[in-house]
């Protein structure tokens, strides 16, 4: 099962992965926390993101696509792929198509988590509090969320003419929000 989690910053995206994680065993695929983890590791990689990831802006696609072609033998040992923070763009999302393909696989839901730009503000504001991210200031918040609207949200009809998006009301509770998330995926 390959799962993509999509949503704007904030939406709870990489909240609701970790549930899938534990309750269904599958990998959680972050780009963000992959890219993170190479910027605090000071790799060639991480070196060469970090402004642009403290800018709120998108590193390349090849990069991107690139690390997630190499996590996904692992996702398919584990019987499934929860996609969190990729694709972000049309040409990640057809890359991904490609690599599945190739893999005799496929993307088999996109779950879209619905959440008002005032609550992502908010959540992100308190996120910067507890969590002291460099790029969840309020400047860094608002161009992350310009760039999601730009460049990541027409992936939507993308996912739509392929039939495989599932919109989800992404303002309740993390319960509430899980209920409907593990609906919307085993719905027949
Ligand atoms: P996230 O934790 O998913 O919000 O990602 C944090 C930052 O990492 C983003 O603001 C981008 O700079 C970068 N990033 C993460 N995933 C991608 C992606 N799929 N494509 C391009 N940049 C990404």
């Amino acid at each position: 099962m390959n799962i993509i989690l999509f949503g704007p910053p904030g939406s709870g995206k990489g909240t609701q992965a970790k549930r899938l994680v534990a309750e269904r065993g599958w990998v959680q695929l972050s780009t963000g926390d992959m890219l993170r983890a190479a910027k605090a590791a000071g790799t060639e990689l991480g070196q060469r993101v970090a402004a642009i990831i403290d800018a709120g802006e998108l590193v390349s696609d090849e990069i991107v696509i690139e690390l997630i072609r190499e996590r996904l033998p692992e996702a398919e040992a584990a019987g499934g792929a929860i996609f969190d923070g990729f694709p972000r763009t049309v040409a990640q999302a057809e890359a991904l198509d490609a690599l599945l393909g190739e893999r005799d696989s496929q993307v088999d839901a996109v779950v879209e988590l619905k959440v008002i730009d005032e609550e992502l503000i908010q959540r992100l504001v308190k996120r910067a509090e507890e969590e002291g991210r460099p790029d969840d200031t309020e400047e860094v918040i608002r161009n992350r969320l310009k760039v999601y609207y730009d460049q990541t949200a027409p992936l939507i009809p993308y996912f739509d003419e392929q039939g495989k998006l599932k919109a989800v009301d992404g303002m309740g509770s993390m319960d509430e929000v899980a209920a409907s998330i593990a609906a919307a995926l085993d719905k027949k």
